[in-house]
């Protein structure tokens, strides 16, 4: 039983996604044996820390941003998580993402916790000069929190290669030498890693590609939906054509798009890296944005935000399989009708996002080590590990005759709980 004091913990993050994963934390809690002790102190993040911090925009007139990072244990290891540049960021969010990554980071066997940063503001809203005074003044607040050992900071929504480039240059520039150690998902030039970029929608295109074989679909007649065309989507439709499948359906926030016969992903790349946005895209047909999500497909890839399957849609979406590229797409009402539903295979987040830390993981060795792998190697021991995991939440599902969702959670929060069981507390 939780401490009657622990009730009143966290309130700081309350907010829609942060009770969304601590739900599902308890669910998952209660199936293992987690002693008593490290219940309470498993689930919370441990530190935050919270900047206001101006920058001048172009015209001359100073504006102020609000930041955060999360910093969710540090029991295993540094903590590890991207950081997010989005106007509706707060930092309820950013705790529930931080939760995210360290159940992600345990379930597939690498020595980090988790964290998550974001920044309240809509980077398009800005020049490249007016982003980088922003990347490079966030991490000039943020240097007494991370360090190599400490936290390591990566692209996520609204973030890219080249903020990552501002952020290592801007803490190397502090310390006095080189710290390419200190993010991941750098511009190659900077230690970055070869297959970083395209680690977390190739990994997810690779899982949606072992499920559909397991369940004996072709991939020649498998057709895929993707909400989100940004790294992980565009990622994800790249290597399920590559594959076999057909993208029908693709959208942004700006607008969606459905092709019976198949879009073609690199007209729709060439289009987007021109115009920052699918918006104006003529090679497919305009659909509403919400019908995107309810498209009858084989696979459907929710590569954007957090709870856009909800109790309002999970009804109506016409998919064999629920790849979550994004993080938290799925809200906890959505997965008890899909499961009650029973005819859609969910490959959880924790799960089937996991390519891009894995190789931010490889990025980091490479870069503490001074050594550079090559795309081969990269790609050979990210492929062992995500095999290695999807077993692995496979075996726990039997063993406890649940979700795979709940697999996934069990088995990351499981070894957290058993760290920090293992390591005490400090008197
Ligand atoms: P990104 O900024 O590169 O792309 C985000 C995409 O989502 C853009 O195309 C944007 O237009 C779209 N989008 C935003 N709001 C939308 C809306 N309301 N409706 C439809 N589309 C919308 O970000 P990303 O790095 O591709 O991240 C996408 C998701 O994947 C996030 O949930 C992120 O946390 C998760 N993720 C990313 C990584 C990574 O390596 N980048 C790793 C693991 C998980």
């Amino acid at each position: 039983m939780p401490h009657p004091n622990n009730s009143t913990l966290s309130t700081l993050y309350d907010s829609d996604v942060f009770r969304m994963a601590c739900r599902q934390y308890d669910l998952a809690a209660e199936m293992i044996d987690i002693p008593d002790e490290a219940l309470e102190r498993t689930k919370y993040p441990k530190r935050c820390l919270t900047v206001i911090f101006p920058i001048r925009r172009d015209d001359g007139v100073v504006e102020m941003y609000e930041g955060y990072r999360v910093q969710h244990h540090l029991s295993l290891g540094p903590t590890k998580g991207g950081l997010r540049f989005h106007q509706s960021v707060n930092i309820g969010e950013v705790a529930a993402l931080a939760m995210w990554m360290s159940w992600k980071c345990a379930l597939v066997g690498l020595p980090y916790g988790g964290a998550k940063g974001g920044v309240k503001v809509n980077p398009s809203s800005l020049s490249v000069h007016e982003l980088e005074g922003l990347s490079r003044r966030y991490m000039q607040e943020m240097i007494p929190f991370v360090g190599t050992d400490t936290d390591v900071m990566a692209p996520d929504v609204g973030t890219n290669e080249q903020v990552m480039a501002w952020m290592m240059d801007t803490y190397s520039t502090h310390i006095g030498h080189s710290v390419p150690a200190i993010v991941t998902g750098k511009p190659l030039s900077i230690g970055g890693s070869e297959g970083r970029r395209e680690a977390t929608g190739r990994g997810t295109a690779y899982f949606a590609k072992s499920y559909l074989n397991e369940m004996g679909i072709e991939l020649s007649d498998t057709t895929v939906v993707i909400q989100g065309f940004g790294n992980v989507g565009s990622e994800a439709a790249l290597g399920m054509v590559e594959y076999g499948a057909k993208v029908i359906g693709i959208g942004d926030h700006t607008a969606s798009f459905f092709k019976a016969d198949g879009i073609d992903i690199g007209r729709a790349l060439e289009y987007a890296a021109k115009n920052r946005v699918l918006e104006g895209f003529t090679e497919a047909e305009l659909i509403p944005n919400d019908q995107l999500l309810e498209l009858e497909c084989t696979v459907l890839i929710p590569a954007a935000l957090e709870r856009v399957i909800d109790e309002n849609n999970a009804s109506r979406i016409k998919c064999q399989v629920l790849a979550e590229g994004a993080n938290g797409p799925t809200t906890n009402a959505a997965d008890r009708i899909i499961e009650e539903r029973g005819d859609i295979e969910i490959i959880p987040d924790i799960l089937c996002n996991s390519g891009g830390v894995v190789v931010s993981y490889f990025e980091w060795l490479q870069d503490l080590q001074s050594t550079y792998w090559t795309r081969g190697q990269v790609l050979k021991k990210l492929k062992e590990i995500l095999e290695r995991s999807r077993l692995s939440v496979e075996e726990e599902r039997r063993r406890l005759n649940c979700s795979r969702r709940m697999a996934a959670l069990t088995l990351g929060i499981g070894r957290v709980a058993e760290a920090k069981h293992a390591r005490g507390i400090f008197p």
